[in-house]
């Protein structure tokens, strides 16, 4: 492999970042990031990560010790300063000793210690960059190296291709074991300036950027050459012969039986060469191309498996149209076989993703690859080419071998977008918390339906959002009633409910009208309990657990003065949130709810805060930070809370307070 080092242009990097404000660092970690991210026999799309270890100054001034790491969206080849997230070093260093972390945890501790957290999620493997102590890190998927891992005997291969500067490590998951594992290795080799990942991938190391990048290509290089040596014995192929159709002619049919539901479509590029051809015509290439991927993460792109379509010899276009659909219902069959027999065997609760293949061979003809856009469909294209390359490969030398299809199965199920499959609904949804909640669920892949019963702001709402915006009158149970029938038409039922409408009404209890005091229950309590009673239904029906959050207030258990019409019904509304919890905890359902307190929204607009903040004799900015935290509290905290409730599966019964800290409204 090509050092493709130079002295003049890693100058240019520096000079070039200086003047727009990045150090030496940064401006050398761009560069032989995108060295290694240009090399197509290193890593493809988004494969592979770099970190440098290196001070920032933040805003307070002060110096802080920083991992920056490649960040989740960004490819290695076209890398920006902003593309490696600054992780404050020590809090992740830390973390050596720790016994197990979650992933949910490693992702919200290291989203948690970002210097700026706009910046893009750092890579899961931050932690494994965090603790080996050099100044760069590189990683990639370098075909060489998953040709002389993935095969039968490679570790004992490794060891001798690679010499004694170099641990191979047997497959772990990529995530915080895996780091700890790499930690425990290195502690017992700290000569060592790389690290072979069986199954997965390549790091080198090393406290110089040129040192770090030298030592991947040398490594890659023995790779190749130890390859190189082994003998070959080429693939048998299955007889050539011209089909009486063009790609052209079968690209749509394969398009109309991809989308299984009329609704899902997907994007078909076509291509082939000379390795495409070898590997797909392959008379084995049935079970060759189902033993997995060349490293795990392109599972994601390509899933498991391929769909092989073997034309008929001579046979029309009608024929074989036959021919694909048959193959079609076999893989899907294949797939949910594959998806029921590992399910259970990872942690945590999966919903299967669509059955369509991502990739179709057909033999004589060439490769589909499929996608949601025609950019997903490439890279699907570009990873087989690599997947074909290195598999066709190890083939001729010996017989392709990859991970368990149990690791292969939590590589593709093991996602940070962990509500994927969930069904949430939002009532108030076009108020400023409402809208906040939707963003936070839709983020992490959940399917979210908004409820308001302002229609003119419903429809402005519907105009700039896809998700399905419903009229709703939550005090109406009839209307409540008819909406959720809806959505389980639609989306077959509901996990998630956020009960989040309500209005404030104000007036000294002793004086209230009854009426306006009934209206308030109507409003902040009888709303509530018409949507969760509903939800419970659906939920028991579906028996697949569910979850109840109230938007309850501070109110509830802090009175204000005046206040009585919005507070009372809130009370009642806190031990309604507790009786789902105590009367439905048995069916998998949790109920929680969450306490804020000033947040600027429809309830407390503009005007209200400057005749409070007036009253007190403050600014209004001083009135919003008026709490233990002296920071304003935002509807995004609102969200998380919610995000947060709606995750910890083992909390029911339980309230969070967002309020920047009011030792008064504090639960006792
Ligand atoms: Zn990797």
């Amino acid at each position: 492999m090509k050092n493709n080092w130079s002295k003049s242009s890693a100058k240019k990097y520096i000079k070039k970042y200086k003047n727009i404000g990045f150090s030496k660092d940064l401006a050398l970690r761009v560069y032989t990031t995108r060295l290694l991210g240009r090399n197509k026999e290193l890593v493809l799309h988004g494969g592979g990560n770099t970190s440098v270890k290196t001070t920032i100054k933040d805003i307070d001034g002060k110096k802080y010790n920083v991992l920056c790491v490649k960040g989740s969206g960004w490819d290695m080849a076209d890398i920006e300063p902003e593309g490696l997230p600054a992780v404050k070093l020590e809090p992740l260093i830390a973390l050596k000793n720790k016994k197990y972390l979650s992933d949910e945890d490693m992702v919200s501790y290291q989203k948690r210690n970002l210097i700026n957290i706009k910046a893009p999620n750092p890579s899961v493997e931050t932690f494994l960059h965090a603790f080996l102590p050099f100044k760069f890190v590189d990683h990639t998927h370098a075909d060489a190296v998953l040709n002389a891992t993935n095969r039968p005997g490679g570790l004992n291969f490794c060891k001798k291709v690679f010499g004694n500067k170099v641990s191979i490590v047997p497959y772990v998951m990529p995530g915080f074991m895996l780091a700890k594992k790499i930690n425990e290795i290195y502690s017992i080799n700290p000569n060592i300036n790389c690290l072979i990942l069986m199954n997965h991938g390549i790091f080198t190391f090393a406290d110089d950027a040129k040192e770090a990048y030298d030592l991947m290509i040398k490594y890659v290089s023995q790779a190749e050459r130890a390859i190189n040596k082994l003998k070959v014995k080429k693939i048998k192929q299955i007889k050539n012969f011209s089909t009486r159709f063009n790609a052209h002619e079968i690209a749509p049919i394969i398009r109309g039986l991809l989308s299984n539901n009329k609704d899902q479509k997907f994007v078909v590029n076509y291509r082939l060469n000379k390795h495409l051809k070898y590997f797909m015509n392959g008379k084995n290439v049935r079970s060759y191309s189902s033993k997995g991927t060349a490293t795990p993460d392109h599972v994601i792109r390509v899933k498991p498996f391929p769909l092989i379509i073997t034309p008929k010899k001579n046979s029309s276009i009608d024929e074989f149209k036959i021919t694909a659909k048959k193959a079609f219902e076999n893989y899907r069959k294949k797939y949910i076989n594959y998806f029921n027999v590992n399910k259970n065997k990872v942690k945590g609760k999966k919903v299967m993703l669509d059955t369509s293949p991502r990739v179709v061979l057909v033999q004589n003809v060439g490769v589909f690859t499929i996608g949601k856009d025609l950019n997903a469909a490439k890279i699907a294209g570009d990873l087989t080419e690599t997947n074909a390359k290195v598999i066709a490969s190890v083939e001729e030398t010996s017989a392709y071998k990859f991970i368990p299809e149990k690791d292969i199965f939590d590589v593709e199920y093991w996602s940070l977008e962990h509500l994927e499959g969930n069904v949430v609904v939002i009532t108030g949804s076009t108020g400023t918390i409402g809208f906040e909640t939707y963003k936070m669920f839709k983020s992490y892949g959940a399917e979210v339906v908004l409820l308001d019963y302002n229609l003119e702001r419903l429809k402005d709402l519907q105009s700039k959002i896809k998700e399905l915006c419903i009229h709703c009158d939550v005090r109406n149970k009839k209307s409540v009633k008819k909406v959720f029938n809806q959505i389980c038409e639609k989306y077959g039922g509901i996990d998630i409910l956020i009960s989040n409408a309500g209005t404030a009404t104000n007036g000294a209890i002793g004086e209230i009208d009854d009426n306006v005091l009934r209206q308030s229950f109507e409003d902040n309590f009888f709303s509530h309990q018409n949507c969760a009673s509903e939800a419970i239904k659906i939920m028991k029906k579906q028996n697949i657990n569910g979850c109840l959050l109230f938007n309850i207030s501070k109110q509830s258990v802090n009175p204000g003065k005046n206040f009585g019409p919005y507070g009372l019904p809130k009370s009642a509304l806190l031990s309604l949130c507790k009786q789902y919890a105590v009367d439905y905890g048995s069916y998998g359902i949790r109920s929680n709810g969450v306490n804020a307190d000033r947040i600027r929204s429809g309830l407390m607009n503009d005007k209200m805060i400057r005749t409070r903040a007036k009253a007190r004799s403050v600014s209004t900015d001083d009135y919003m930070r008026e709490n233990l935290l002296l920071n304003e509290v935002k509807a995004e905290d609102v969200a998380k809370a919610f995000f947060h409730l709606a995750t910890s599966k083992k909390t029911t019964g339980a309230v969070l307070t967002v309020d920047g800290g009011n030792i008064a409204a504090s639960l006792r």
